[in-house]
């Protein structure tokens, strides 16, 4: 990997001066060139790192939600998808603290790093969090796979390729003694399940909780639930696989909404309704379904998409919550100790795919065969 290395030497001019000692590298990368048909391993040139950023070789990348809706939807340039990237950082930029060549990394959402939330420590609320996570370029709009006519910078990262550049924003080192491969889906889809629960709503012991959707990001609120102490947890889905690995991750109760009706079984679970409910299919109907299930003064934390409140009564809540508000190099970390206790063990959920596998992996995530897969796309050594 990282076969070839080339340094031009700068162009005279103005809009050039910046691209003097550009370094252009030779990358693969799986390439959405329109919505609705496959990718394409394509050999792109990526430039970079800029003193701000790191070049990482991507060992490993899990598929999310957000890839699939945009492989059904995209219609602009052609780009490079991935947001949960791992791997070992080769390049890194003379502002870039705290990293080294060598280290072990995992790659997270990006933020500015300068607005007022960001500041405050809640990057997941920045003000710039649209364009840092889905303009495919830099907040500054250049782009490091323009050479090659294909955006990247999904998430400040693009990881459905052999290398990413990232910033000290987005990323986070972990310990070289774990299996690199198996840590890319902490970078979204753990962090957001289990950060809902921790950090947005912060369930405390013995409250009720019902988690609408049972997929990665749904059953790591699971396990970050019964982490909490909560009680009961009730996992409601479409899919009798996931629904009974909650069972095994955390869930108390399962509901399987084709077959039961969501408001009365619950009732009949709790007496009443539940303290908390995380809404994650997107489904508008569950969004009422939600409120009619939620005891007063409780909160309903909305993850697929926001909106949906028609009418809000005794004191009840609902808030819309992005990556689980978590600090990425705080709670990444705190999530790995938890997984090396045996209190996460989010590997359940993952199944891994060779790289050129990447349409089949999309395919079984689509049909619900597989929770979280998860690339394989360069040794971790
Ligand atoms: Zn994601
Ligand atoms: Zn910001």
């Amino acid at each position: 990997m990282f076969s070839q290395l080339t340094t031009l030497t700068g162009a005279k001019g103005a809009t050039l001066t910046h691209l003097s000692n550009v370094r252009v590298h030779k990358i693969q990368a799986a390439v959405l060139r329109s919505g609705g048909r496959p990718l394409q391993i394509e050999s792109l040139e990526l430039e970079g790192p800029r003193d701000d950023e790191a070049l990482v070789r991507i060992v490993s990348s899990g598929i999310c939600h957000t890839d699939i809706d945009f492989c059904d939807d995209w219609d602009g340039d052609p780009i490079v998808l991935g947001h949960e990237g791992a791997g070992l950082v080769e390049l890194v930029g003379k502002n870039v603290k705290g990293i080294k060549r060598g280290d072990h990394v995992v790659l997270s959402y990006q933020s500015c790093g300068r607005c007022s939330q960001c500041r405050s420590g809640h990057p997941a609320g920045c003000a710039y969090f649209y364009e840092a996570n889905f303009g495919f370029a830099r907040l500054d709009g250049s782009n490091a796979l323009q050479r090659s006519g294909v955006r990247g910078h999904f998430f400040g990262q693009s990881s459905f390729a052999t290398h990413a550049l990232a910033t000290r924003r987005n990323l986070v080192k972990v310990p070289k003694a774990l299996d690199l491969e198996l840590l890319a889906p902490l970078g979204c889809g753990m962090q957001t399940g289990a950060g809902t629960v921790m950090n947005s709503l912060k369930v405390p012991k013995g409250a009720s909780i019902a988690i609408f959707g049972t997929g990665s990001v749904g059953l790591a609120a699971v396990m970050a639930a019964r982490i909490a102490g909560a009680h009961p947890i009730i996992g409601v889905d479409v899919n009798p696989r996931r629904l009974k690995l909650a069972l095994e991750l955390g869930a108390t109760h399962i509901i399987d909404k084709r077959r039961q009706d969501v408001p009365s079984r619950i009732r009949r679970i709790t007496g009443s309704g539940v303290d908390y409910v995380l809404e994650i299919t997107g489904d508008g109907k569950m969004n009422q379904v939600g409120l009619d299930v939620l005891n007063p003064r409780g909160t309903m934390a909305l993850i697929a998409e926001p909106g949906g409140a028609e009418y809000l009564q005794e004191g009840r809540t609902i808030i819309s919550v992005i990556q689980g508000d978590a600090v990425p190099q705080r709670f990444i970390p705190q999530l790995i100790a938890l997984y090396e206790a045996g209190q996460f063990p989010f590997d359940r959920l993952v199944k891994f795919y060779e790289f050129h596998e990447i349409n089949k992996a999309i395919e079984d995530s689509r049909k619900g065969k597989t929770i979280k897969p998860v690339l394989r796309i360069s040794k971790a050594y």
